[in-house]
């Protein structure tokens, strides 16, 4: 499976935003974009180009397709599946993302960041309703429940992620048993309850082009 293998903190740099890629150092003064909010490369700091409509829209598809950490060929297909739905295509779009099974573990706290929780499934970490999955693009569906495999329980990543989390009833649609390394996912989130700080309707408008 194809993945991205460049310094991620440049795709924070290229959004001019957080995405939080790389767990506790997002958190902290480390992060590279405390010091140098601006795109890379030798213009980055002085590139004021106005940016065209096609370009906000090319920029807001990078920005989701890199927090969710997909590559495009993965995140066109999410898009195909969400306009086949019914209902408003970029929100389901951001519901289909959200039911990735890496972004589940990673939204559970078993993991610091999605890159992570991506190597956590596919180490064969991870069990969906007591059955080993590990495709990271898995759809988790309401009711299921996912568990940290008994021989993985010792894992040191996955407890220092959650003595890390503040938290654990943070997200209304999961919920988490620290103690037995277990979480449910209760119900498709509405995008409203989903922290996304992005316009997927401009998503919607760049591939319809
Ligand atoms: Fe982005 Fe995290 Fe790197 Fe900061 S530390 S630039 S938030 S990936």
């Amino acid at each position: 499976m194809a993945r991205y293998t460049g310094s991620v903190c440049k795709l924070c740099r290229r959004e001019k935003q957080k995405l939080y890629l790389k767990g506790q150092k997002c958190l902290t003064e480390k992060c590279p974009l405390e010091r140098r909010n601006y795109p890379p490369g030798q213009h980055g700091v002085n590139r004021r180009a106005k940016i065209s409509e096609y370009g906000v829209q090319l920029r807001e598809k990078q920005k989701i397709k890199r927090i969710y950490g997909l590559l495009e060929t993965q995140f066109h297909n999410s898009f195909e599946k969400a306009s086949r739905q019914k209902g408003r295509t970029g929100e389901n779009l951001i519901k289909l993302l959200e039911r990735r099974l890496d972004n589940v573990v990673y939204r559970l706290g078993f993991a610091p960041s999605r890159k992570s929780a991506r190597q956590i499934v596919r180490h064969r970490h991870i069990l969906v309703n007591d059955i080993l999955v590990d495709i990271p693009s898995f759809m988790v569906s309401p009711g299921d429940v996912i568990k940290v495999a008994d021989k993985s329980k010792k894992l040191d990543m996955i407890h220092n992620s959650l003595k890390r989390m503040k938290d654990t009833n943070m997200f209304s649609w999961l919920s988490v048993d620290k103690a037995q390394l277990t979480g449910t996912f209760l119900q498709v989130p509405e995008r409203a309850e989903i922290p996304l700080n992005a316009n997927e309707q401009l998503v919607v408008e760049l591939y319809s082009k």
